[in-house]
This record gives structure tokens, sequence and C-alpha cells, in this order.
């Protein structure tokens, strides 16, 4: 059986008001190749960072082959790092940019005095024992005989080999890698992913790597693990993850997919583009899923011979195959084949049941809670609206003062009211002026489901409004967000929900 080296129990790490990792739960096996693969800001690198010791997590435990490590100094671990920027010292030789940490180092021997007793003591390597080690980590970075060369007339390949080598001279049971080719040219990124996976198999120590590289993450790991926001999404193997995304984001954030929303019209039966597809997932009968198919999975074949047709409406050369977009109905599909399809022709096209994956839809509805003012307007979602508060009782009407009257005839000040609020996914209208806007916040998700684009809103306080929408914006900006009064569906809190 593997052995675990490091694990992570329910680890969160909040810096101010940020909450970076949040109950990180995982593993990694003695000699594993793992990657964290996930947008910037997701929190990979301040997971790297807790491995390391660099950072304490604000809750939850690390483990170093089963023994508590939260509060060990990183010099105390035996794990090193190797980050995107070398960090090499540009005066010092390679050579003893290599030795710099051993020259420091001093080891425990145990020696046996004349009585016969075991004495420990801390001596510093020798010239011949330094000399010997850093022979060997350039060996294994592939730079033999670089030993005098003067660090800046390498190149950024070079440099980055010689930061390995310096990492893996201490001779650390764990390497962590902070995006070490983030700073290479593609061709150099390429070449070093291979290098780096060689290295790890001569060396036989575990590797935990970061990256927001998903090519890089499926080349090089035995174990992916992806991030988003703080929270991982999934872990796997590249196969897995690549072939079983386990949501819409992870679908969207590996590889190309087409997103289309679907109805299970009955077991293994889903529809979509307006046509009904066998398919292999169990989900209950009339739930709206979310459906993912690869661009290679989809089969062209002649019109009325496929599932549904379509027009090809795009097609480029992409090097080995060609991608083609075809529009069928209201749905766009992209799809990759060696064989083209001409613009303006119309295809049929075949979906296989493995082909399809589904998944529970994430959103269907936007849930905040809320208050009422004394304006009888709400706020809610970091913003405030107006509503229509009569739906709260039926058969109610607001008097010439503002308050509300019952059915029965009871007056009722709603200031300052509970409520819960629910807002359709398609109510959320995002608007590029900020000034009149209810609620301003950043774009941090965009995703295209073959019709409409589902867009994540987040403001300041970290409410999220996540919008169907036909237009497309672009991630990062900042837009204000409006909703119909008519669409905000209030209702009141009981005492136990308050
Ligand atoms: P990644 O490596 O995936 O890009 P990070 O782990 O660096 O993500 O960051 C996760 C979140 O934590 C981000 O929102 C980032 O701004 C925040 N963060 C990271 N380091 C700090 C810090 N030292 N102080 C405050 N916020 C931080």
């Amino acid at each position: 059986m593997s052995e675990k080296i490091i694990q992570f129990i329910g680890v969160s790490k909040a810096y101010d008001k940020t909450l970076a990792v949040e109950d990180v739960n995982f593993y990694v096996n003695k000699g594993e190749f793992i990657t964290f693969l996930g947008p910037s800001g997701c929190g990979k690198t301040t997971t790297l960072r807790m491995i390391a010791g660099f950072e304490m997590p604000t809750s939850g435990q690390i483990l170093l082959d089963g023994k508590d490590i939260t509060n060990v100094p990183p010099h105390k671990r035996p794990i090193n790092t190797v980050f995107q920027r070398y960090a090499l010292f540009p005066h010092l030789s390679v050579y003893d940019n290599i030795a710099f940490g051993l020259k420091l180092k001093k080891i425990k021997v145990v020696l046996e005095n004349k009585n016969g007793e075991r004495i420990e003591k801390y001596e510093k390597l020798t010239r011949g024992e330094i000399k010997e080690k850093v022979t060997n980590a350039l060996k294994i970075v592939d730079l033999e005989g670089f030993e005098d060369r003067n660090i800046t007339t390498l190149s950024g390949g070079q440099q980055q080999r010689i930061a390995i080598a310096r990492a893996i001279v201490n001779e650390p049971e764990i390497l962590l890698l902070d995006e070490p080719l983030g700073a290479l040219d593609l061709k150099m990124r390429k070449e070093m992913q291979l290098e780096l996976k060689e290295m790890h198999r001569k060396l036989g120590i575990t590797f935990i790597y970061v990256t927001h590289d998903q090519e890089e993450a499926l080349t090089m790991s035995d174990t992916v693990i992806v991030m988003k926001d703080g929270m991982i999404q999934q872990i796997g193997t590249p196969m897995d993850i690549y072939n079983e995304p386990k949501n819409v984001f992870v679908a969207d954030f590996i590889g190309e997919s087409n997103i289309l929303s679907g109805v299970m019209t009955d077991k293994f039966k889903v529809k979509f583009a307006g046509h009904v597809f066998d398919c292999v997932d169990d989900f209950a009968k009339n739930e709206y899923v979310d459906v993912v198919v690869r661009p290679e999975d989809i089969d062209m074949v002649e019109k009325d011979q496929g599932d549904v047709n379509g027009k090809v409406i795009s097609s480029i050369f992409k090097g080995i195959h060609y991608e083609m977009t075809v529009i069928a109905g209201k749905n766009e599909f992209v799809i990759q084949n060696t064989d083209e399809r001409k613009v303006g022709e119309t295809i049929g096209l075949k979906i296989g049941p493995e082909d399809i994956h589904i998944m529970a839809k994430e959103f269907t509805i936007n849930r905040y809670d809320g208050y009422i003012t004394k304006k009888n307007t709400v706020v809610f979602g970091d913003g405030e609206y107006e509503a229509d508060v009569t739906q709260l009782y039926p058969n109610s009407h607001i008097d010439e003062e503002g308050y509300l009257i019952t059915d029965d005839g009871k007056q009722i000040d709603l200031t300052d009211a509970d409520v819960s609020v629910e807002v359709g996914l398609k109510c959320i209208d995002i608007d590029d002026n900020v000034e009149e806007a209810n609620a301003v916040g950043k774009i941090i998700s965009i995703i295209y489901k073959g019709d409409h684009y589902q867009i994540i809103v987040r403001t300041e306080n970290e409410e999220d409004y996540v919008a169907d929408t036909e237009y497309l914006w672009n991630e990062n900006d900042m837009v204000g967000i409006k909703i119909a009064a008519k669409d905000i569906k209030l209702s009141l809190k009981t005492e136990a929900q308050k």
C-alpha cells in the first residue's frame, strides 16, 4: 500500500478579509508527482506555502508521515521549494550557488567514545562531500561541467535547472515547485516539462507542483488537484479529470468543452439541443442538468443521418485538426476533427452515450438573506432594490403612509423585517453603467453554455450574482447589477431561519 507523506485535514487559511484556502482535505502519496491546478488567485500558492511552512493555517491540521507538523518551522521540514523566479545569487558561480546551503549545513553523526558510549555530534560536510553532492545534482539537471560558469551567462532554462539543482542537493523528501516554468518561453517550457518528469523518476522523491497551465498539469502529474476559490473541485489522475470532470468548472477549465443545458426525460435519457440522447449517467427524471461534450467526441455525418442537424459557421485549421463551429437550432457546438466540413454546409451531428457527461446544475437560482427598509425597498446582495413587498402577505396593499395593510385590515410596519430573496438566473441584468446600478461587482467567471453565457459577478463583500445572459463580458470587468422589481421573489423569514 502506498504511504501518505503529506495530509491536509480541514485546512483553512484567511488573510484579513480573504479566505484564501477553505476547508481543504487531501493527501499526497510518497514518491507521487501531484499538481495543484487552477486559475490565478484560487489558493494554490497558499496551499504550497503551508506545506513548506512559510504560512500557518488559520485552522486545520497538516501531517507529515502521519505526524502533526502544523507548527513546525520551514527549516525543520524535509522539504525544499523551487520558485518561478530563480532567486539565484548572480555574483556567485554555478558551483557556489548550489553548494551555498550545503556549506552551512551540519549533519548529525553518531560516534562511540573510548568507554563505548554513543555520542551525537553535528559536523559540517567536508569539501569532498560537498563537491560530490554538487556534481551529482548537476548530473540530475543535465548540466554536468557547468560548475565554474557565471550565473549571468546562462539561459533562463539553465538558470531554472540550477535552481532545481540547488533545491535537490539538500536531498529533500519533498520538492515543491511553484510555477517553476512560468518565466520560460513555450518551447523551453515543453522541454523542461519532460526533463522535470525525468528528474522525478531519477530522484524517486515526492514532487508537489503548482501551475495554472492545464496542459502542463496533465502531461506531468500522477495526480491533479483542481482548485477554485480556495476550494478543491476535483482530485484525480489526468485521465479522470479530463474524461470525467466532476462539475462544469472543471470541464471548462480543462481542455475544451461544449457545455449545454439539458433535462432528464427518463432513466439514462437526456434532452438537449432539441433531441433526446441516450446517456450513461443516472439522474432523476425531469432534473435540469448541465451536459458536457468534448469537441473531439462529436461525429460529423451526412445531413439527417445524425442526432441533430447543424450548419457549419466557421472552420479553422489548428495544426493537427480542424476546429469547426456548428449551429444546431439555438445551440452552438465546437467540433474538432481531422476532416473538414466547409462553412455553409449542413451536416448531421452524432454523439455516443459514453461521450455525454451529465452534471447536476450548480446554480439554479440566486438566494440571498435580505431586509426591508423604511421605504419598502429590499437590501440584499450588497445592494438596495425596489421590490413588491405586498407578496409577503396575500391580497395586501400599501397605504399612503407606507404601511402594509393585510387582507383582514391589519397594519404592518415592515421596516427591518428579515426576508429570504430569490432571483432567477435570467432576471439579473448586467450593465456597464456602474453609477445607476443597484449593486456593483467584478466578473469572476464566464462559462459558455451553448446558447448563452453564465456569468458570476462578485461584489466587494463577496456576494455573488449568477446571471444567464446572451451577452459576452470580460473577466475582471467591474459591472453594475439591476433586477426588475417583478423578478425579486420575497418570503418572510421564520423565527427559526433568522
Ligand atoms: P494562486 O496561487 O492560486 O494564484 P494564492 O494562493 O496566491 O492563489 O492566493 C489566494 C488568495 O489569497 C488570493 O485572493 C490572494 O489575493 C490572497 N492572498 C495570497 N497571499 C496573500 C497575503 N500574503 N496577504 C493577503 N492576501 C493574500
